[in-house]
Parts: structure tokens; C-alpha cells; sequence
């Protein structure tokens, strides 16, 4: 078991990444950086659905340019992921950007790496270096003949030198890996000797299904071990998508204190209700909450009530009604028809209460 707070504490805007503070979960936006409308309506979406830090390539000077005006609409740290060109990330910086995501040793010249290192301290941004076992420096590869855990770690430190050289030190690392055991064992090593947040991904996890499978193996070995200050889910899907599965991933392991959590059961013969419909409506109405309440659907009255105790409000079903409880304890019954509405109120009380408190 590592512990998470033993990092340093980054600061990314007005968020601090590391340190005591919670997971902080990130995402990445799939649209052209230079289209500020459409950059900007996918960042609020992810806004809304829990991310609290997002990611733009820059890749060219729109781009950067991009950025002043993304800033100005969005409420989350804006980082700018940027490969080997310094130019792009002084523009970054200069308009305004909250974290850069370069590689120094890929930058080139001494000169240009001092440059944009002077350019984030004077600024206060941090940098991720981001190792990534497809994209290892050569001379990693032809001493470890391909990517491996040990190598990823090498490239690591090989970055943090150069930056430490500098005396700067707000570095955030990520050593992502499409093969699971492999960015596990990078991880878990990286843990016990860099002091710095570690940001977790799992690289060209796959689709929807596939993909969500693959990182809270990954995730989920790591987070449970205490290691990992920030994490992306990396989802071919609607990014929104990402968010979701990594607060219920952060869920799991009780890492989070801002969601709210369903219980559902699988349902068997003695299934008086649509449930799977019901499980997944009630689902999507609480996923958007940021409080740490507990809702259960249950298909039947039978072992309803005692299968989800700990629910701070269910629902139950029974042949044309449906049993509304709390803690266990029946509060009154439904109709069929309404009990889903009368569940999605008895949650908003719930939230307005918890919400004034
Ligand atoms: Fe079956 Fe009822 Fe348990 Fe659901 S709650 S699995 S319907 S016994």
C-alpha cells in the first residue's frame, strides 16, 4: 500500500493535484482546439458530468490562439498537450494556459527547454511529462529492446532530470501503457521512487465497453494500492463517457466524495417490474449529482428492502406498485406508474437537504 498524499502537491489552477487532496479526474477534448464553439460546448458538457481538468492538443498556431478565448468560457484548468514544439508551448503559456503536457527531452535544444521552464515558473504552471510505452526514446529501446516497465520508468526520470536541473519541480507524471500489466508494473514502481503526483491512464484502452473493462483493471489494481493523484479514462467514445466511468471507478474504491451511488440487483424469478429500464433511468438522473447519497432499485419487496440497508432511499417493486424506503425501513407505496417519478423526488429532497447542510 503506497499513500497517496505522501506526492507533492501540484497546483493546476485553481485545483491543487496530489498532496491530500481526492483523485482529480481529467479528460481529453476531441475537437479541433481552433474551434472555439465546438471546443468550448464539449468542455462544458464535461464540466457538467464531473471533470475537473481537461485537455486540448495544440498542435498548430490556432490552437494556441485558441486557448485565450476557451479560457474565458470555461470553469475547470485547461491543459495544452503538445508534442516537441516549444514555440506552441510558450503561445500556450502566453495566453493563458493552466498546464502543459510536454516531454523536455523531446523539446531539443537546452535553450528552448530553459526557456519554456522560465516561462511556466514565472506563470506558476505546472508540466506533465507523459511516457508513454509506444513513443519510448530510442536509446531506451535499444538498451531494453522494446518497451518495457523498467524502460518507461528510465524515461521518466530521465525528464524529471532535466526539469530538476532547472530547480523546477511542479511536474505531474504519467507513464501510460495499452498493455495492462505492463503500465501496472510502471506504476507501481514509478510510485516508490518519484515523489511527484502520478497521472494515471491506460493508453488505447478500446471502445466503450472493451475500454472501461481495461482501465479499472488498470486503474483499479493502482487505486487500490494508494498510488495515483489524477486519472483519464481513455474511451473511442463520447468523452463524457470517460468521466462517468472514472467517478464510478473512484466510487468503487471510495475515493470520491461527490457522487452519488446506485445499487441495483440483478433481478430473478421473483421480478414483479421492469427493473433494467428503471435501473438505468434512475442511473442517469443521478449521475450528474455531487453528493454522496446511496439509491437502490430493487426488483422485488421480498429481500428489497434488507438487500440495500445502507440506501439512503429506494424503491422496491411489488406486483403494479412500488415500495419507496429509506435505510431499509418502508416511508409509503406507489403506484406502478409513478414510482419512478416519486423515487426521483424523494432524491431531490435528499439533495436539497445534504445541500444545506
Ligand atoms: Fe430477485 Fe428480489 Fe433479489 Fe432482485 S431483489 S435479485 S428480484 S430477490
Amino acid at each position: 500500500m503506497y499513500l497517496r498524499q505522501d506526492t507533492r502537491p501540484v497546483k493546476v489552477g485553481n485545483l491543487t493535484i496530489g498532496g491530500s487532496n481526492e483523485v482529480i479526474i481529467q479528460s481529453m477534448c476531441t475537437t479541433k482546439t481552433a474551434d472555439v464553439e465546438a471546443t468550448v460546448a464539449e468542455i462544458l458538457r464535461l464540466e457538467e458530468a464531473g471533470c475537473q481538468v481537461v485537455r486540448v492538443t495544440v498542435n498548430n498556431e490556432e490552437a494556441a490562439a485558441a486557448i485565450k478565448e476557451i479560457k474565458k468560457r470555461i470553469h475547470i484548468p485547461l491543459v495544452a498537450d503538445i508534442h516537441f514544439n516549444y514555440k506552441l508551448a510558450l503561445l500556450a503559456i502566453e495566453n493563458g494556459i493552466d498546464k502543459v503536457r510536454i516531454n523536455p527531452g523531446n523539446i531539443g535544444k537546452r535553450a528552448k527547454v530553459e526557456e519554456v521552464v522560465k516561462a511556466c515558473k514565472e506563470k506558476g504552471i505546472p508540466i506533465r511529462i507523459g511516457v508513454n510505452a509506444g513513443s519510448l526514446e530510442n536509446h531506451l529501446l535499444e538498451k531494453y529492446g522494446y518497451p518495457t516497465a523498467d524502460a518507461m520508468v528510465e524515461s521518466a526520470l530521465f525528464h524529471i532530470g532535466i526539469l530538476e536541473e532547472l530547480d523546477f519541480h511542479d511536474i505531474i507524471v504519467s507513464l501510460k501503457a495499452s498493455d495492462v500489466p505492463m503500465a501496472i508494473e510502471a506504476y507501481t514502481k514509478a510510485a516508490q521512487i518519484i515523489p511527484y503526483p502520478l497521472h494515471l491512464g491506460i493508453t488505447e484502452a478500446g471502445t466503450l465497453f472493451s475500454g472501461t473493462i481495461k482501465s479499472s483493471a488498470g486503474m483499479g489494481a493502482l487505486l487500490s494500492m494508494g498510488i495515483g493523484s489524477t486519472m483519464r479514462i481513455s474511451l473511442s467514445a463520447d468523452p463524457v463517457e470517460e468521466i462517468k466511468v472514472a467517478r464510478d471507478l473512484l466510487k468503487t474504491f471510495g475515493l470520491i466524495s461527490n457522487a452519488a451511488t446506485l445499487i441495483s440487483c440483478p433481478t430473478c424469478g421473483r421480478l414483479d417490474i421492469d427493473l433494467f429500464s428503471i435501473a438505468n433511468e434512475v442511473e442517469e438522473y443521478i449521475s450528474k449529482l455531487k453528493v454522496p447519497i446511496k439509491v437502490s432499485v430493487l426488483g422485488c419487496a421480498v429481500n428489497g428492502p434488507g438487500e440495500a440497508k445502507e440506501a439512503d432511499i429506494g424503491i422496491a417493486g411489488a406486483r403494479g406498485e412500488g415500495l419507496l424506503f429509506r435505510h431499509g425501513k418502508m416511508i409509503r407505496k406507489v403506484p406502478e406508474e409513478i414510482m419512478v417519478e416519486e423515487l426521483k423526488k424523494e432524491i431531490d429532497k435528499i439533495v436539497e437537504a445534504y445541500e444545506e447542510t
